[in-house]
């Protein structure tokens, strides 16, 4: 047979390779700008248009290259940064694999225009596809500029593969983050479609971290400082009670590389344990020292895990510097812990005496006689006039007022019939409940028993009102007296201005929206005053981990945010009225088998099978 294998072409490895190194925009932009970092820039400029698709372009004020190392630097393997192996162990620099240069001019159209110091002119690359297309000498300051425009333009498939603009925006925002948060010392401005998002002049960490995340900022940030032989740890935690729904702030800076550690990440919610609620998330923006010979940080060229060489003692020390921090800064004391109200001592009996418990007898009592009051007996059945529904929801409006009436859910040209089993008459008849465990509610049906889970009754009751409210926009708005005003970081503000149309449709009303804040003058009736901040904050946090391409979804993860958060939840009491409107609501849903989160509402219980438990 003859021979069949042969090297591949430089440009085809190339375009695999930047399989690997480019995934998005966002590598892109954090390949150049460790780059221009590694050149020893300070000042660096980062410009983007169409979330990345159309252009991307950093330009620094660093060494620069001659006209050779130019050419060289987009072939593969071509680094400046290592000669040897060893140097891998020494790393003091972002790069160091010599590939992102050629695997970015591999799948782009790419311009170059760098000079060096001492040179008297600078030179121009055009390279498209691999190939050089175009080399100029040219008049340009020291520093490099590189251009990179119709990412993927050879790869249709990886194109297509992109999301939305703004979606591609914010992971390109979010390396820049990153990278901008490692190094305070080096002045950075970024340009979206032409206007300037931030400009950060040089500075130190703290003011660094409030000029991105803006100025209520700075009021949240405890230090945290612990020096050893082996670690050197400084930065911030954000005060307990600034803790978030969503993980958005949490950064972790080895040698001034951003890396990703779940197990140090554990060490800091360890630290925090007791202080915040258990779905809230501490923000804290953390810098490690370490010697660069205990980490291994060669690892794939998008990844941010890295390998330390004695975790445990890293893990031990993290944690013991973040509670010192906690403790020192007296923020533990001045916690307003959310306590169960059923576990606190009202206050009048707090000076009770205890009473001793007394054994009495009563005399009389004949176990065989069936004296069993009557108002102590469950009804096992009780029957509900024709009315009875209506006559709920009206009991109902009266108690708890509008917001409760979730009872009216319709959906145009649908009539819903509400019943367990089609066309089964049973859940006309419920007129009885029961509370068990704070978590399910019981009733009675022809057939048997019903167990409702009363969190994910409500998240479904709820969950239709608010999609519907969105489908036929008009939902009621409830006028606040004094608007609320709101802080975000800059990018919390760019998804609050994507999901803005929901939101209006929903019944929030905006005064202004400004760059890190928002004023708000209406909610969703169903929305209490108090909560606007949270339910903003989840919303933010789901929209992050699942940004939708279309507006139906984005509706439906802004309707599921909602109902996920202003459901009754498990450990709530419900009086019986409740219960009852409760179940009602369900039943009258278009879909009340499964939540909105695809778990099982209910379950139920036949009489026969009952009997058989009794076998
Ligand atoms: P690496 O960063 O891993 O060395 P790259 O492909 O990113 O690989 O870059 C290749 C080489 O090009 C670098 O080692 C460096 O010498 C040079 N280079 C890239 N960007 C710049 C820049 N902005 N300024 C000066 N030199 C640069
Ligand atoms: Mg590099």
């Amino acid at each position: 047979m003859a021979d069949i294998i042969q090297l591949l072409p430089d440009h085809v490895a190339n375009q695999i390779a930047a399989g690997e190194v480019v995934q998005r925009p966002a590598s892109v932009v954090k390949e150049l700008l460790e780059n221009a970092i590694d050149a020893g820039s300070d000042v660096v400029k980062l410009i983007i248009k169409d979330g990345g698709k159309a252009l991307i372009q950093v330009i620094d004020n660093g060494i620069g290259m001659s006209t050779t190392d130019a050419r060289l630097s987009f072939e593969r393997h071509a680094t400046s940064k290592i000669t040897c192996a060893e140097d891998l162990f020494n790393l003091s620099t972002k790069g160091f694999r010599g590939e992102a240069l050629a695997s970015i001019a591999a799948i782009a159209h790419v311009e170059l225009l760098t000079k060096t110091e001492t040179d008297e002119i600078g030179v121009q690359l055009k390279i498209e596809g691999s190939k050089i297309i175009n080399q100029d000498p040219i008049v340009t300051p020291k520093g490099t500029s590189l251009c990179v425009k119709n990412l993927f333009f050879n790869i249709p498939a990886r194109r297509n593969f992109l999301k939305s603009n703004q979606v591609e925006f914010r992971h390109i925002t979010d390396e820049f983050h990153r990278v901008a948060l490692a190094h305070p010392t080096i002045e950075f401005h970024f340009y979206n479609n032409g206007s300037e998002i931030f400009n950060l002049p040089k500075s130190n960490y703290r003011q660094r971290i409030v000029n991105i995340f803006g100025g209520k900022t700075n009021e949240k940030l405890v230090p945290v400082i612990e020096e050893t032989q082996v670690l050197k740890i400084s930065g911030f935690i954000t005060k307990p009670e600034f803790a978030k729904k969503s993980r958005g702030e949490q950064f972790f800076f080895v040698n001034n590389r951003f890396i990703k550690s779940p197990y140090l990440h554990h060490a800091v919610v360890s630290a925090f344990e007791g202080l915040i609620r258990s779905d809230n998330h501490p923000g804290y923006f953390l810098y490690l020292d370490v010697d660069p010979a205990s980490i291994d940080i060669n690892i794939h060229p998008t990844k941010t895990e890295i390998k330390f060489d004695d975790e445990h003692t890293l893990y031990a020390l993290l944690r013991s510097a973040i509670k010192h921090a906690l403790g020192q800064f007296n923020v533990v004391p001045a916690l307003d812990f959310e306590q169960d109200q059923n576990l606190e001592t009202p206050y009048n009996y707090k000076s009770k005496i205890a009473e001793v418990p007394r054994v009495t007898v009563n005399p009389t009592f004949n176990p065989f006689a069936d004296d069993t009051p009557k108002a102590t007996r469950v009804p096992i059945y009780e029957k509900q006039s024709a009315k009875g529904w209506e006559n709920m929801f009206v009991g109902l409006e009266s108690k708890v007022g509008k917001e409760r009436d979730f009872s009216s859910v319709s959906f145009e040209s649908e009539t819903i019939t509400g019943s367990i089993f089609n066309n089964e008459p049973e859940v006309d008849h419920v007129s009885t409940t029961l509370q068990l465990k704070r978590k399910y509610i019981i009733t009675t049906i022809k057939s048997g028993m019903v167990i409702i889970d009363q969190s994910r009754a409500h998240q479904r009751v709820l969950y239709e009102n608010f999609l519907k409210n969105i489908t036929v926009k008009e939902a009621v708005s409830q006028q606040l007296l004094f608007p609320i005003s709101l802080s975000f970081s800059k990018s919390d503000i760019a998804i609050i201005n994507e999901i803005k149309d929901s939101l209006l449709t929903l019944g929030f009303a905006f005064d202004t929206v400004e760059d890190d804040s928002i004023e708000i003058s209406g909610v969703p009736i169903m929305v209490p005053e108090s909560e606007v901040g949270m339910v903003l904050d989840q919303l933010i946090a789901d929209y992050q981990l699942d940004a939708p391409e279309d507006s139906f979804s984005q509706s439906d993860i802004v309707s599921k945010t909602l109902c996920k958060t202003l459901a009754v939840k498990t450990g709530e009491q419900l009086d019986s009225e409740s219960q009852l409107a409760l179940v009602n609501d369900l039943f009258a849903c278009k879909e009340y088998k499964i939540s909105p989160f695809n778990k099982p509402i209910y379950i139920t219980m036949t009489g026969d099978d009952i009997d058989k438990k009794f076998f």
